[in-house]
């Protein structure tokens, strides 16, 4: 089910639970921003989650209410996972759901990293 993004932080929350460690991850990288693992579900070759160390529902209390410094550190982690798993010569896709509507169903913040094959165009 999709989740409103104007709830409240929920500390449950299954990504809340692997950054506290309470839930195994395949971990790819961390640092003092950025969690980044494998998705349980992947729908590509390279289907990775990038997730902000702090408490953020969506995209959008991250970008209104995160230091300068984290946001800069998270957007840093993204594309320094990309590298690292040698998506830049090859493509690859970055997305982000917010709410009903984008379908998210986890409420932390994350970004989907696919690659590892052709993606084809955006689906609307
Ligand atoms: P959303 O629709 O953007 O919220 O995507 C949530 C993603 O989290 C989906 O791609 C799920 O497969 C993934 N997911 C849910 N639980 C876990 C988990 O425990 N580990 C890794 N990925 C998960």
């Amino acid at each position: 089910m999709p989740i409103d993004a104007t709830q409240p932080y929920d500390d449950t929350n299954v990504f809340a639970r692997i950054l506290r460690g309470e839930l195994p991850c395949r971990r790819v990288y961390e640092d003092e921003h950025a969690l980044a693992f494998h998705d349980i579900n992947p729908q590509a070759p390279t289907h990775i989650l990038v997730i902000p160390k702090g408490r953020y529902v969506s995209w959008d209390d991250f970008s209104a209410q995160a230091s300068d410094a984290a946001i800069a550190g998270f957007i840093r982690a993204v594309g320094l996972v990309a590298r690292e798993q040698g998506l830049v010569a090859p493509g690859y896709r970055l997305l982000a759901n917010v709410g009903q509507h984008g379908h998210q169903e986890v409420p932390h913040l994350h970004v989907h990293l696919f690659g590892g094959r052709p993606l084809g165009p955006m689906l609307a």
